[in-house]
């Protein structure tokens, strides 16, 4: 697998669709989304100067997160998969974001569990955009009430939005999808203006650029970089 060529091949499509939208090159940040795969290949990917990943299963991800504490390489992590409240203390204790918040009984026990000697976690909430019943997330409908009480716990941060819309080619179905995140996206930013409401997190490895186009801040890229999930 030629992880290094793949990031490299990212990159160039981050800043090609960038200036394609008029957009800033730096304002879109990459996730390499390393679930299911080796310290060796999040190595690779770190070499070329990556250092943000994200991890769906927590005894995976804090194993990973504990190999690299114990070889003194700095990693942001992102955990970006279902959470049941048991396992929120590891959560709490080893990530530095959450980006698929849509409870606020485990939002509660994240804050309550988050160390005091760690900065406050990172949080997004994860919508369900396309309102499919077997996807995590909140209704958008619900998603002002449910960011102000994720606003008064005094050890998360929230920074915005992270979706996984229905799977679909369509493009032009997509691009709808993707503008109503940003749209939401921006209502959150106007109902919180003294927050850091910064982070758009949308578009994985199918849909990127397009993502990219209509405003995200972060993809989520697994297979593009590391190869597929057997
Ligand atoms: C697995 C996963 C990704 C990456 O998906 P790819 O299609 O492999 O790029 C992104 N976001 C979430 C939430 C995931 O679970």
């Amino acid at each position: 697998m030629h992880i290094q060529e793949n990031i490299q091949q990212i990159k160039t499509l981050i800043n090609t669709s960038c200036i394609q939208a008029n957009r800033k090159i730096d304002e879109v940040k990459l996730l390499a989304v390393s679930k299911t795969k080796p310290v060796t290949d999040i190595l690779q990917a770190y070499q070329t100067g990556q250092t943000a990943f994200g991890e769906n299963y927590v005894q995976e991800g804090v194993e990973k997160i504990q190999y690299f504490q114990a070889q003194k390489i700095h990693l942001e992590w992102h955990f970006i998969g279902p959470l049941q409240s048991n396992k929120t203390r590891l959560v709490a204790e080893y990530f530095d974001w959450v980006e698929s918040l849509d409870r606020l009984k485990i939002a509660e026990r994240l804050s309550q569990q988050r160390p005091t000697y760690l900065s406050p976690l990172q949080v997004l909430i994860q919508v369900n955009i396309d309102n499919e019943i077997t996807k995590s997330g909140i209704p958008s409908d619900q998603l002002i009430p449910f960011a102000q009480q994720i606003n008064d716990l005094p050890n998360l941060q929230l920074r915005g939005l992270m979706t996984i819309p229905a799977e679909t080619q369509d493009t032009h179905q997509q691009k709808q999808t993707f503008e109503h995140m940003l749209q939401l996206f921006r209502q959150l930013q106007q109902q919180c203006p003294e927050k850091n409401i910064d982070t758009l997190s949308m578009g994985m490895s199918n849909d990127m650029q397009q993502a990219i186009l209509c405003g995200s801040t972060q993809i989520r890229v697994g297979s593009a970089i590391f190869g597929s999930r057997s």
